[in-house]
Formats: structure tokens, C-alpha cells, sequence
């Protein structure tokens, strides 16, 4: 970035909105990926789109990179600058909700609200936005968007792109297009507010979102399911999504997983379990007492060791704040803690759980299982020290073999977290060269001269250096 267009940026931003000193661009190189970024040029931390479109249009002016950051929270690498020189662009100042409106059952909300403020926010107006990443604490609305985040909920809810019914986007030449409306429905030509959620930065900067949202369920109910053989566990999940039950959320913990937990916070899982579930269903009184029966059923034909309900809000509570914790606590195990997302048809969970396994076992890699499973989303963490080449060799393997048999069974690399970096080179495999020409294409048109994120979503980050400013590899 030449010393003008700094200036220039700076100014539109004004004193309060940018960052430049050494100490903290630092803290702008990483997120919550141990992958090596670049360190920026410059942070401006727009209060407004319209200071946000200016400044675009200084950027695109000097192709200076662009990239975009919420929380920095993302699992994949997304927000890691990978071109140098770049600005950054982060949305923690347009935090405002803008309005909860009861009778369209929607929500407007800056791009920088957190996820966990517009939850609340929502569920004191008696209403609930599903989308409940475990980050939720941290991350942004705008991030969620950009990489169409989910969590426990998406059994049964889905993804956040189930719920984004308009968004206002800033484009790389500056000009701020809006999507969409409170519309429920909406066949109006080509779905543009579709097409930014999960653009991952690369496409546009999310300024402002609105957002579906549905009742507050009248009751629900939490179990804890303990078995002795994983696999058992993930036939009984294929199981109950055989028979058409949707409870809300239905996660899978492992035994070395589930000793971690227990060792920072006592939650009472039992450590000689070989794999939990924690599954919570929700809806009437009547309907929830009916799927809670069916559920239990189909853990005891699967050799479930116990079904434990819980007897209290606040023990439910305990059971998820856990299972929330599972990253951080797993990232203190070992130096790094690397999150694998690769999702697969509901009905090939087993298989997929089982591949994990043999393959974490032939190339000797620690890796603890976690999964969104009734989704199919699997989350292996490896457990490793990227610091150790000959162990970063044996990870790359498993990282690699990991999401080819994923996609082998018919799934996608990334259920949730994205594509960032980290899952680029296996892109053209899931989508065929047609299918990333399309989005070439559409990248062209709407940031012909790649400066939004570059290096992301396919090819390799070397190229992301070459780019500088220029269209992507
Ligand atoms: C402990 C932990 C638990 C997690 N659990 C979950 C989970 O359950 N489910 C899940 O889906 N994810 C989870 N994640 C991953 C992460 O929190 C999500 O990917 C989240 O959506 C990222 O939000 P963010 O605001 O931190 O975005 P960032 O990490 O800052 O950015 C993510 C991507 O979005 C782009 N971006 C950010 N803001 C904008 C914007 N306004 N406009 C355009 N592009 C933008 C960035 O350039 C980047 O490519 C977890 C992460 C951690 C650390």
C-alpha cells in the first residue's frame, strides 16, 4: 500500500477507526487456524457503508488486498492474510441491531453484532434465531454469514443460510448493493443474498444482514447416552434420522474427548464410555414426550449402556457449556488442535466415523472425535504440534485422506466452517473444473481485479502473494 493511499484510507476512517502500530497489526495475522498470515498494512474499523464504501474505493483504485474480519474465529483459515501489504477490515464498530420486528418475525443486525448478543437480543423478544455456533460468545454476525456458520441446532434448523433473507454488501469497487427484503419467499431472478453467504470475504464485505426467526420452543429436553463402542453410537444416530425423528441437536463425543472434558470441567461423562451423545429435542409437551421415548428406543436396540434425561436446566446447561468447551480444552492438550469438518449424507455417518478412525490409527495421529452427528458434520480434532515437520507430514495424510473418503462417500468438504486455505487443494475434486470455473466466473464479476481475500477458496496460498491485487490464480 503506497504511503498515499494510507493516508487517504485513514482519513475517510478518521481518529478511533484504524490501527497501525506494529503490536497491533500482529494480532491481525492469525485466527483460530494455527496457519501462518500475513502481516497487514493497515486495520480501519468502518462505523458506517457508506465510510466502508469509500474506502473501497480507494482500495480498488490502488488494488490494494482487502480482507475482511469479524471475530477472527474461523476454523479454516479464512480471515489469515495470506497477501501482504493488505488492509484489513474490521467490523466489531457496525454493531448495532437495528430492529427486532415481532411481526415479521425478523431481526436487522449490523454485520458486527455478536452472534450471542443477537441471540439474546432476540430470545427476550420471545423469539429464536437458530443458527448456535459454539464460538457463538465471540463471533460475529457478519462472519457467520460469510462462511454460513451452523452449530448444534442444524438437525433440526439448519445452517444461517436458512435463515439470511437480505443482506447490504459493500463490493470491491465500492458500491453497496442491497438483497433481498423480509419477504419469506422470495423467486425475484438470480438469489444474490444466497450467493455471499459463505463467500468467505471474497466476494463482498457483509455491512448489515436481516434475518429470519422462528418461535421459542415451548419445552425441551436433553439426554445423555452413553455407549461402549463408538460405532454402535453413530448406527444409533443414523437410526433416528432413519426413522424421520429431528430432534434439535444430536452430538458425539469420544472417549478421549470426553476424559479431556472431565479433567477442566466436571460435568459428570463417564470417563469409561467409549462415546457419548448428547441429544436435545425440542417442540410441544406432547410431541416432545413422544420423539423422547422413540429416541430412547433406538439407543437401547443400538446397545446403548445407559439413557440418562436431564433433571434440571441447569444440568442440560452443564452438558452443553461442556460440549461448547470441547475446542478450547482439546487446543490445551497438545501445542495445536487442528478441526476437520467434513460432512457426508446423514445416512453415511457411520462409515465416515469409522474411516476417521482407521485412518487416524494407520498414520499413528492423535485424533479425538467430535460431531455435529445427526448432520452428518463430522469435527475430528487432531491433536499435534504444527512446530514438528516429520508429525505435520503424518497429519497432512490424514488431513488429505480424510477429506477424499468424505467425498468419496457423496459429502462436502466443509459442513460449516468453510474453505479458507485449508481445504483449498481439495476444491476442484468436490466440485469438478466446471464447477470452480463457474466461480471464477463469478468472482471476475464481482471483483475483477481480486482484491477481496485473495489466496482463498481454490488454488494455492502462494498464489495469493503473485495476486497482490491482481485476479486470482
Ligand atoms: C471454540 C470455537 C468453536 C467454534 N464452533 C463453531 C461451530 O459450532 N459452528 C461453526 O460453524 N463454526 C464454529 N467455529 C468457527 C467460527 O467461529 C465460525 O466460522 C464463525 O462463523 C466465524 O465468525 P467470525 O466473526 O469470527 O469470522 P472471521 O473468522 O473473522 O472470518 C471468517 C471468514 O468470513 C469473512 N468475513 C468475516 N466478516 C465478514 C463480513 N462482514 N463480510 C464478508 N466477509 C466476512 C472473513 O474474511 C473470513 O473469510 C468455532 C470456532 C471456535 C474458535
Amino acid at each position: 500500500m503506497d504511503g498515499r493511499t494510507r493516508e487517504t484510507i485513514k482519513a475517510i476512517a478518521g481518529p478511533g477507526n484504524f490501527l497501525e502500530d506494529p503490536e497491533d497489526l500482529a494480532v491481525y495475522t492469525y485466527d483460530a487456524t494455527p496457519l501462518p498470515g500475513k502481516t497487514p498494512a493497515l486495520v480501519v474499523l468502518p462505523t458506517s457503508s457508506a465510510m466502508l464504501a469509500a474506502i473501497m474505493k480507494v482500495a480498488s483504485e490502488s488494488a490494494v488486498p482487502v480482507i475482511p474480519r469479524g471475530a477472527a474465529s474461523g476454523l479454516a483459515g479464512g480471515f489469515v492474510p495470506a497477501a501482504g501489504g493488505a488492509l484489513v477490515v474490521d467490523m466489531h464498530h457496525m454493531n448495532q441491531i437495528i430492529e427486532i420486528d415481532k411481526a415479521n418475525m425478523t431481526v436487522t443486525a449490523q454485520a458486527g453484532v455478536v452472534t450471542q448478543a443477537l441471540q439474546d437480543a432476540v430470545n427476550r423478544a420471545g423469539l429464536l434465531y437458530p443458527p448456535d455456533p459454539a464460538s457463538m460468545a465471540i463471533s460475529t454476525i457478519g462472519g457467520n454469514i460469510a462462511t454460513n456458520a451452523g452449530g448444534p441446532r442444524g438437525v433440526k434448523y439448519g445452517n444461517t443460510l436458512q435463515y439470511v433473507l437480505g443482506l447490504e454488501v459493500v463490493l470491491a469497487d465500492g458500491r453497496i448493493l442491497k438483497t433481498g427484503s423480509k419477504c419469506i419467499k422470495q423467486a425475484s431472478g438470480y438469489n444474490l443474498t444466497r450467493l455471499f453467504v459463505g463467500s468467505e470475504g471474497t466476494l463482498g464485505i457483509i455491512t448489515q444482514a436481516i434475518l429470519r426467526l422462528v418461535p421459542l420452543p415451548q419445552a425441551k429436553q436433553t439426554l445423555l447416552v452413553v455407549f461402549g463402542k463408538v460405532a454402535a453410537a453413530a448406527q444409533a444416530v443414523s437410526d433416528i434420522i432413519a426413522r424421520g425423528i429431528l430432534p434439535a441437536s444430536i452430538e458425539l463425543m469420544d472417549r478421549k474427548l470426553v476424559n479431556l472434558l472431565e479433567q477442566y470441567i466436571a460435568t459428570g461423562f463417564p470417563l469409561d464410555a467409549e462415546a457419548i451423545l448428547v441429544i436435545e429435542a425440542d417442540g410441544d409437551p406432547d410431541s416432545l414426550a413422544k420423539t423422547i421415548v422413540a429416541i430412547e428406543r433406538i439407543c437401547a436396540d443400538n446397545a446403548a449402556v445407559s439413557v440418562k434425561a436431564a433433571q434440571s436446566d441447569e444440568e442440560a446447561d452443564r452438558f452443553w457449556e461442556a460440549r461448547r468447551m470441547a475446542f478450547a480444552i482439546c487446543s490445551r492438550a497438545r501445542p495445536n488442535c487442528l478441526v476437520e469438518d467434513v460432512t457426508v449424507p446423514r445416512a453415511s455417518f457411520p462409515q465416515i466415523i469409522e474411516k476417521i478412525q482407521q485412518i487416524s490409527e494407520d498414520n499413528q495421529v492423535t485424533t479425538v472425535l467430535l460431531a455435529h452427528a445427526g448432520d452428518g458434520n463430522t469435527h475430528p480434532m487432531i491433536l499435534t504440534d504444527v512446530s514438528d515437520a516429520e508429525e505435520m507430514r503424518r497429519v497432512n495424510i490424514v488431513l488429505e485422506k480424510i477429506a477424499l473418503e468424505g467425498l468419496k462417500l457423496g459429502g462436502t468438504l466443509s459442513g460449516e466452517h468453510g474453505i479458507g486455505t485449508q481445504k483449498m487443494l481439495w476444491m476442484e475434486q468436490e466440485h469438478s473444473p466446471v464447477g470452480i470455473d463457474v466461480m471464477k466466473a463469478i468472482k471476475r464479476a464481482l471483483d475483477p481485479q481480486g482484491i477481496l481475500n485473495p489466496g482463498k477458496l481454490w488454488g494455492r496460498a502462494a498464489d495469493a502473494d503473485a495476486a497482490g491485487g491482481e485476479e486470482q490464480a
